[in-house]
C-alpha cells in the first residue's frame, strides 16, 4: 500500500481521532527533575485481592523513587476488563494507602501525567496506532475466531509456533480495496502490529537487576487494538511509559519473557526505552510437598494483604521486613544501624535478590517483635486502640477506660537493656496483657494456666496482707519474698533447694510462680513486682480470691 493509501486507511478507521501525535508529546513534556531521579510506577490491574508480591513490587517503586528524588506513581492497568473485579481498584488504593506505600501521583492522587486509569485513554492509543497505520507498521486484520482456530490446528500439526506470523498473517498485505469492503460488510477486526523482528536474531537486553539477557527477537503480528478498539496491555504499558517519562519499570520477573515485545514496540514507535528492573518473586516452601513454589493467595495466610491488617502486623515492621527481600544487605545495615530508617538505607538493584525470594515467616515475627520492643508503652497503646477500634470495638472501649494502667503495664521493662519481645502484632496485646485490665480478667484465664501445679492460697493470701510493701525498691521487694519464704519452710534459693530437697517444702521461686499465676493467670510474665504495683493490693487480694473461687470450681 503507498503512502496516501495508507493515510486514506488511517482516516477510515480512525475517523473520530483528530489530533496527532505530536499533540500528546507536546502535552506531555519531560519532567523537570533532577540528574539521577528515577521515575517508577505501579501498574496493578484490578483483577482481585492485593498479594503481597503486590506489595512488594509497589514497595520497591516508592523506594527507588523516593532515594533519587523522583517520582513514584500509581497507574490502573485495567485493559482487560474481562478479569476486573468490581471493587478492584478502591481495594487496590485502599491496600496502598493501609500500608503506607504512597504514590506521589497517579489514579487517585492526580498530576500532569493522567489519566492514570488505562481505560481512560484508549484515544491515546488510538491516535499511536493510528500513526502505525500511516507508516505501514500495523493493519486491520479480520481472522475470526473459527479462522484463527483452525490455523492453530494446522500449526499444531505441523509442529510449528503457534500464533499469526508470518505466512499466517493472511490480511497482513490486503489492498485497501479488500479492507474497504470488509469494512463495508461490517466485518470485525482488530488491529496488529506488522512485525519487523525475526526470531532467529537475538536481542540483547540489560536489566538492572538481572543483568545481561540474549532473547529471540519478537515475530508475531501482535494484537495492539482489540475488537473494540481497546488496546491490549503491551502497547498501553509501552505508550503509558513513554508518555508519563517512566525511567524504570520495576516489574515482576513474569514479564521478562514479554520484553522482546516491548522493546519492539518502542523501537517501532520511536520511543526512547526505559530501563526495566524484574524483579524474583516471593516464594515459599510447600509444607505438602516440600518444593519451593510462588506464594499463593489460596494456600498460603500470609500472602494476602489482608492478612496484614487484620492481624495488626504493624506497617513500619512489614516495610522493614520488605526491605530485608528488596537488599540482601538490608538486614545487616538494620542490626548496626538500629536508631536509622528505612529511608536512611540506599537500595540498589545490584543488592537485589536474582532468583525467588523465600518468605521467611520467623523472620517476620522476629523483626515484628523487635519493632515493638523499641516502642514506648504509650505508642504501643495508641497503635492498639487504632487497631481495636477497627477489628476490636469493644477492647478498644475497655482500653480507653483503663488508659492510664495499660501504658504502665506497657512500659514494665522498657527501660531495661533488653527490652521484651513479647508481642509481634497488635492482636497480641489483649492476651498477652490479659492480665492488665479488670473486666476481662475472670476464672477463665486461670484455666488457660495448664500447669499441674496448685499453689497454696493461704500462703500467698498472707504474704500479700501481711508482708508485700509496695513502696520499697525491687530489690528490697525480692529480698521480703525471700525472708517470708525462709519462714515458711521454704529454700531461700532453688540451689539450695536442690542440695537437700527433703528439708524444704520448695523455694522462693515457687511463692513467686504461686504469686505470678494468681495476678497474672500465667506462668510467664514482665517484672512481677512492676505489675503487682499497678494493679494495687486491693486488686491482688481480688485476683487471689478469684484463684481460690477457680480452685473449688
Ligand atoms: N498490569 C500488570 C500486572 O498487573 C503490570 C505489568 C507491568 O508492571 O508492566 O501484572
Amino acid at each position: 500500500m503507498e503512502l496516501n493509501e495508507r493515510k486514506q486507511l488511517a482516516e477510515l478507521l480512525f475517523p473520530n481521532i483528530k489530533y496527532n501525535r505530536d499533540y500528546y508529546e507536546k502535552m506531555y513534556p519531560e519532567r523537570k527533575l533532577k540528574d539521577g531521579a528515577m521515575v517508577t510506577r505501579y501498574g496493578p490491574s484490578p483483577t482481585g485481592s492485593v498479594h503481597l508480591g503486590n506489595l512488594f513490587s509497589a514497595f520497591c517503586d516508592m523506594v527507588y523513587a523516593r532515594q533519587s528524588g523522583g517520582v513514584f506513581f500509581l497507574r490502573i492497568e485495567d485493559t482487560d476488563q474481562k478479569r476486573a473485579v468490581d471493587g478492584g481498584i478502591d481495594n487496590i488504593t485502599g491496600v496502598l494507602k493501609g500500608f503506607s506505600i504512597l504514590p506521589n501521583e497517579g489514579y487517585s492522587y492526580g498530576g500532569e501525567y493522567g489519566p492514570y486509569l488505562q481505560s481512560e485513554r484508549t484515544e491515546i492509543y488510538q491516535t499511536y496506532v493510528k500513526d502505525l497505520i500511516i507508516q505501514g507498521y500495523a493493519y486491520p486484520c479480520f481472522i475470526t475466531e473459527e479462522e484463527a482456530a483452525a490455523i492453530r490446528q494446522e500449526q499444531e500439526l505441523s509442529k510449528v509456533k503457534i500464533g499469526i506470523y508470518g505466512s499466517y498473517a493472511v490480511d497482513r498485505d490486503l489492498s485497501l480495496e479488500e479492507i474497504k469492503q470488509r469494512l463495508n460488510e461490517k466485518k470485525d477486526y482488530v488491529i496488529r502490529l506488522k512485525s519487523p523482528g525475526n526470531s532467529k536474531n537475538e536481542i540483547e537486553i540489560i536489566d538492572c537487576i538481572k543483568g545481561k539477557m540474549k532473547l529471540p527477537e519478537y515475530d508475531m503480528d501482535l494484537i495492539l487494538l482489540k475488537k473494540d478498539g481497546t488496546p491490549t496491555y503491551h502497547l498501553a504499558h509501552v505508550i503509558d511509559d513513554h508518555l508519563m517519562h517512566t525511567t524504570h519499570v520495576i516489574r515482576g520477573d513474569e514479564w521478562v519473557a514479554s520484553l522482546p515485545i516491548h522493546y519492539q514496540l518502542f523501537d517501532i514507535l520511536g520511543f526512547e526505552k526505559p530501563k526495566y528492573a524484574h524483579i524474583a518473586p516471593i516464594t515459599i516452601k510447600d509444607s505438602e510437598t516440600g518444593t519451593i513454589r510462588k506464594l499463593s493467595k489460596r494456600k498460603d495466610l500470609w500472602a494476602g494483604a489482608k492478612y496484614y491488617e487484620e492481624n495488626g502486623i504493624p506497617i513500619e515492621a512489614l516495610h522493614l521486613y520488605l526491605a530485608t527481600i528488596a537488599n540482601t544487605n538490608f538486614e545487616e545495615w538494620y542490626l548496626n544501624n538500629q536508631d536509622k530508617k528505612i529511608e536512611d538505607f540506599h537500595f540498589s538493584f545490584d543488592k537485589q535478590a536474582i532468583g525467588g525470594t523465600s518468605f521467611d515467616e520467623a523472620k517476620l515475627v522476629n523483626i515484628c517483635k523487635t519493632y515493638f520492643s523499641r516502642k514506648s508503652g504509650e505508642e504501643v497503646f495508641d497503635e492498639t486502640l487504632k487497631y481495636a477500634l477497627k477489628f476490636d470495638p469493644e477492647y478498644s472501649e475497655l482500653l480507653k477506660s483503663n488508659k492510664e494502667d495499660m501504658i504502665k503495664f506497657l512500659n514494665v521493662e522498657k527501660d531495661s537493656d533488653r527490652p521484651r519481645k513479647d508481642i509481634s502484632k497488635y492482636s497480641d496485646v489483649k492476651e498477652e496483657f490479659s492480665y492488665a485490665i479488670d473486666e476481662l480478667f475472670t476464672k477463665e484465664n486461670y484455666s488457660k494456666y495448664d500447669g499441674n501445679k496448685e499453689f497454696s492460697v493461704s500462703l500467698i493470701r498472707e504474704y500479700v496482707n501481711n508482708v508485700l510493701d509496695l513502696s520499697v525498691s525491687n530489690e528490697e521487694w525480692f529480698n521480703g519474698v525471700k525472708e517470708f519464704a525462709v519462714k515458711n519452710g521454704y529454700a531461700a534459693s532453688p540451689k539450695e533447694y536442690k542440695q537437700n530437697p527433703s528439708d524444704f517444702k520448695g523455694h522462693v521461686g515457687d511463692i513467686c510462680e504461686a504469686l505470678r499465676v494468681m495476678v497474672t493467670g500465667r506462668t510467664k510474665s514482665p517484672d512481677l513486682f512492676s505489675i503487682v504495683k499497678i494493679l494495687g493490693k486491693t486488686k491482688v487480694l481480688n485476683r487471689i480470691s478469684m484463684y481460690e473461687n477457680y480452685l473449688n470450681k
